[in-house]
């Protein structure tokens, strides 16, 4: 049988890992990324913020070798579900089974003003130039704004926000700076009321301006205001924002998107196409879009293709829970527990913030990279 996996980020790497730790050399497995290497979300804050450089957390797809997994380092220029098959620059695939796990990208363009007049963190060029903007600031005020639903993570804004503080605290700037976060969520984190609250404490220990249910449409650049979807304008000095977000144009070009992104089964992360499964930040599966639910969605995709190939009922379905770790700023991370489950209010706990918590976070990101790419991550 044929397994063809697109994207080689979150969703990618824990499906082929699984696939070829029960298969091994039994199963053809092709995993498709125009990367030379993937890099966690989590690693852009770590560079922008200058814990360690992006050398450090760049890992290479060329050496990390699994049995039965060919890798193959291509663009993508067209997807057919039909036939379960794409064409690249480097030829065309087809298979038995196909999951897409392409991702969402980000579109700075969409933004009046952003590129001009301000700075996105969401990819791993606009996050890493940051670092030095943010180490030559000479003081001043710093907005977070968002400027667009859905959008990755959506604990990010507000961790950003913090290590600004941090940062500026660090560097002898906070008598001549102030820090805002604007987001279009009535919360920092709503499914969370336990982490929303003690973000809104750190908010408010930190004087950082907290404006919930607030969006950013535009920036106007020579004058240095944002302005709000309800025409309001709010002056900056330095412009961090999280940019429109969008699926890669050959998803959306391959008819399978409904309001700009995948549908699929909730419980199985099939599309409605037979053999062919999409997870992660491609689709509307109802989970915010961050690689944990995407690492939980191909747990799944892969028992059903692992019951597919031995004749066996699948043992799994999604039930949309994850933990994620959350930047604090002072040396402290919290973790939080949150379940989207289907036709059910979403549900979230919170643990720390602590110091413990970070060297937990550490052994998250260690955990997958020895999973996936057989190797230790020296990651600071
Ligand atoms: C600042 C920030 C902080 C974050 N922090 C966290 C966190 O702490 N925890 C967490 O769980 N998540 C976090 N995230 C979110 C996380 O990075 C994503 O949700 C996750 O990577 C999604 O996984 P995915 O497999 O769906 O897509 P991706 O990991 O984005 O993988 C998609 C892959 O598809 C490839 N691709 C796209 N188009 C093509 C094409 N045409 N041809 C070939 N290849 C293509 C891309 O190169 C990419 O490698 C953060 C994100 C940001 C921006």
């Amino acid at each position: 049988m044929k397994i063809l996996l697109l994207g080689a980020g979150f969703g990618g790497l824990e499906l082929s890992s699984a696939l070829s730790e029960e298969f091994g050399d039994e199963l053809d497995i092709t995993l498709i990324d125009r990367s030379a290497g993937f890099v966690f979300g989590f690693s852009k804050l770590d560079v922008m913020f200058g814990r360690t450089t992006a050398e450090a957390v760049f890992h290479p797809y060329v050496d990390a070798v699994k049995p039965g997994v060919r890798f193959v380092q291509t663009t993508i220029r067209s997807i057919d579900p039909t036939t379960r098959s794409v064409t690249t620059d480097d030829g065309d695939f087809a298979a038995d089974i196909m999951v897409i796990a392409l991702g969402a990208e980000v579109d700075p363009g969409a933004t009046p003003g952003l590129i001009e007049g301000g700075h996105e963190f969401y990819s791993n060029a606009g996050a890493f130039a940051l670092r030095d903007v943010l180490a030559d600031f000479p003081g001043g005020h710093v907005m977070i704004g968002v400027t667009s639903t859905p959008f990755k993570c959506p604990p990010a804004p507000s961790e950003t926000a913090l290590l600004v503080h941090d940062l500026l605290a660090t560097r002898g700037l906070l008598d001549t700076s102030t820090v805002s976060l604007v987001m279009p969520l009535g919360a920092p984190i709503p499914p969370s009321p336990d982490a929303s609250a003690a973000l809104l404490e750190a908010f408010a220990e930190r004087g950082i301006a907290w404006h919930p249910g607030t969006l950013i449409t535009a920036l106007d650049p020579t004058r240095r205001v944002a302005i709000t979807a309800d025409g309001e304008e709010l002056a900056y000095d330095l412009f961090l924002g999280v940019p429109k977000h969008q699926v890669p144009e050959v998803v959306a070009e391959s008819g399978l998107c409904v309001d700009g992104w995948i549908p699929v089964d909730p419980h199985t992360l099939e599309t409605e196409h037979a053999g062919v499964y999409a997870i992660g930040d491609v689709t509307s599966v109802g989970t915010p879009k961050a690689g944990v639910f995407t690492e939980g969605q191909a747990v799944v995709v892969a028992d059903r293709i692992i019951a597919a190939v031995r004749g066996r009922q699948e043992t799994m379905t999604y039930d949309g829970a994850a933990a994620c770790y959350l930047e604090f700023g002072e040396d402290e991370v919290a973790r939080v527990d949150i379940v989207f489950a289907a036709g059910e209010p979403p549900h979230g706990s919170m643990a720390g913030p602590d110091a413990a918590l970070v060297a937990d976070k550490f052994e998250f990101g260690a955990r997958r990279i020895r999973r996936w790419f057989g190797r230790e991550w020296r990651q600071f």
